[in-house]
């Protein structure tokens, strides 16, 4: 799926929208995130449009991945920050809102106010081993 029409990543790919490019190679891009949480924050995309990542090809998921710590350590120097959230909301459930698969770097630094706290769970007894048993069959049909 290399690209599609109305996708405002396609387009950025495609250089028919402005962005703030700050790395390229053949399968990935990072540009600034026009709405940032922190000063730095890039959006690091796979070129090739895909909305999901269970549909993106294991080793282009990898490239794109695989700059991350380059990106990383760029961040951390360039911004000051002490870290950085790397993360990916896939589906409209998980504040997906651009159809195009990304990550997201965005610098941190301590009492920075951006906050990042979810109420964890726990499993009642047992259930942990039926969901795990579940994902372990799950994982070797693939
Ligand atoms: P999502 O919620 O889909 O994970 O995040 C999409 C991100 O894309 C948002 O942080 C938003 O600010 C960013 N974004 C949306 N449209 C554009 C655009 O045209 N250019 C740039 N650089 N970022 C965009
Ligand atoms: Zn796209």
């Amino acid at each position: 799926m290399p690209s599609q029409s109305d996708c405002v990543f396609c387009k950025i790919v495609a250089g028919t929208i402005p962005s703030t490019r700050v790395f390229e190679n053949d399968s990935t891009l990072a540009f600034l995130d026009i709405g940032p949480l922190a000063e730095g924050h890039l959006l690091v995309i796979p070129r090739d449009h895909y909305e999901r990542i269970a549909d993106v090809p294991s080793e282009l998921f990898g490239a794109v991945a695989s700059q991350a710590p380059m990106l990383g350590r760029a961040l951390l120097e360039v911004t000051g920050a002490e870290g950085f959230n790397l993360l990916v909301n896939q589906g409209r459930a998980a504040g997906q809102v651009v159809p195009h698969v990304h990550f997201h770097l965005i610098p941190r630094k301590t009492d920075d106010g951006l906050g990042y706290r979810w109420n964890a769970g726990s499993y009642p007894a047992g259930r942990d081993a039926e969901i795990a048993t579940a994902l372990k069959h799950a994982v070797t049909k693939r």
